[in-house]
């Protein structure tokens, strides 16, 4: 399982925040093979901030919904590239 980081801005998830954010599963989630450990494909922790955003996106994969959240939340970011 990976450390409670939001997806979107990256910001760690504290006992503060925990109860407004949490786990977001997604259409593209795959529970670990028996015996692996990692973090499972199509689940993503988010902050209070996105967290409801990301759950009204879990129709989708966790890769598609975070690329639209960080296009709606990241003006900022997309000019600067390139
Ligand atoms: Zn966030």
């Amino acid at each position: 399982m990976k450390p409670p980081i939001c997806e979107i801005c990256i910001k760690h998830l504290n006992e503060d925040c925990l109860g407004e954010s949490g786990l977001v599963w997604f259409k593209d989630y795959q529970d670990l093979p028996p015996g692996m450990v990692g973090h499972p494909k199509g689940l993503g922790w988010f902050c209070g901030q996105h967290f409801k955003s990301a759950q009204s996106l879990n129709n989708l994969s966790k890769a598609d919904a975070v690329r639209q959240l960080k296009r709606n939340y990241g003006k900022s970011s997309s000019s600067s590239l390139s």
